[in-house]
């Protein structure tokens, strides 16, 4: 039911600490155990998340980046980055798209996850949070096609070109990873997330993986947009054609300039 594959470099960009733990991290544990070097990229930093009048919005975003850090650590991850969004405000800007194409030309995924930029109304009782929203839309935006385009924010590096993107909590899944080898420690990721989850949605996470499996073992589920197949995966994961443009212009300039 899994498609076994392994990128080598993955990227995960969601809006809050424990959008991941609730997501995908059951696939990323297998993924980093493998070799692969994943970063996790988290908008806000879930300041607004408390009814606990002992917290400030300051003393909560530390503590929660504490809790995704220690997280990540448990599913293989080292690399976290927190762009310091406000909790509840983010939008589909052009300055979070901006800041996202930066993060993908400095790590370079293979693999993108992300959150649904067509979840709205998911079911009769759920309206999907606006942060979600807001950073998957811009998320499918920083990759395709701006993050590739090399006349695009020259100044944030080498264009770099996904090539697959994993959206998570979809409605429409067409892959299934069984994540029965890391089932434990995804609950031991979320259960990090003291300031949000109780015991009891962490023993759910097994259900839930179960009823996305099918009943025949836990699984995650996503919809998978491939924009470069996995036949041209020898192939170097910068796009060198885009490079190579880039440094015929700039050799081009520079002979205009010394003529
Ligand atoms: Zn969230």
């Amino acid at each position: 039911m899994s498609k076994e594959f392994t990128p080598s470099t993955a990227m995960a960009i969601v809006a809050h600490p424990d959008d991941i733990e609730f997501g995908c991290a059951g696939t990323i544990a297998k993924w980093t155990k493998r070799g692969s070097r994943v970063t996790y990229v988290v908008v806000t930093s879930g300041n607004i998340g408390t009814h606990d009048p002992s917290f400030t919005s300051v003393s909560l975003a530390e503590q929660r980046e504490r809790e995704q850090r220690a997280a990540a650590a448990i599913c293989g991850v080292h690399d976290v980055e927190f762009l310091g969004y406000h909790d509840g405000e983010v939008m589909p800007t052009l300055e979070l798209r901006k800041d996202l194409v930066r993060l993908i030309r400095r790590y370079k995924p293979e693999v993108v996850f992300s959150m649904d930029p067509t979840a709205f109304l998911s079911s009769s009782d759920y309206i999907n949070h606006p942060d979600h929203r807001a950073v998957a839309v811009a998320t499918v935006d920083a990759i395709a096609p701006v993050a590739s385009m090399p006349l695009m924010y020259p100044e944030l590096g080498a264009p770099h070109a996904v090539h697959e993107v994993w959206i998570q909590w979809t409605e429409k899944p067409d892959t299934w990873v069984d994540i029965s080898e890391t089932i434990d420690l995804k609950m031991d990721a979320l259960r990090q997330h003291k300031s949000q989850v109780s015991e009891e949605t962490v023993q759910g996470l097994r259900r839930w993986a179960l009823d996305a499996g099918k009943g025949l073992v836990p699984a995650e589920a996503y919809r998978v947009i491939t924009l470069v197949s996995r036949d041209q995966k020898d192939q170097p994961i910068v796009d060198t054609t885009a490079e190579q443009e880039l440094s015929q212009r700039e050799k081009a300039s520079e002979s205009t300039a010394k003529g």
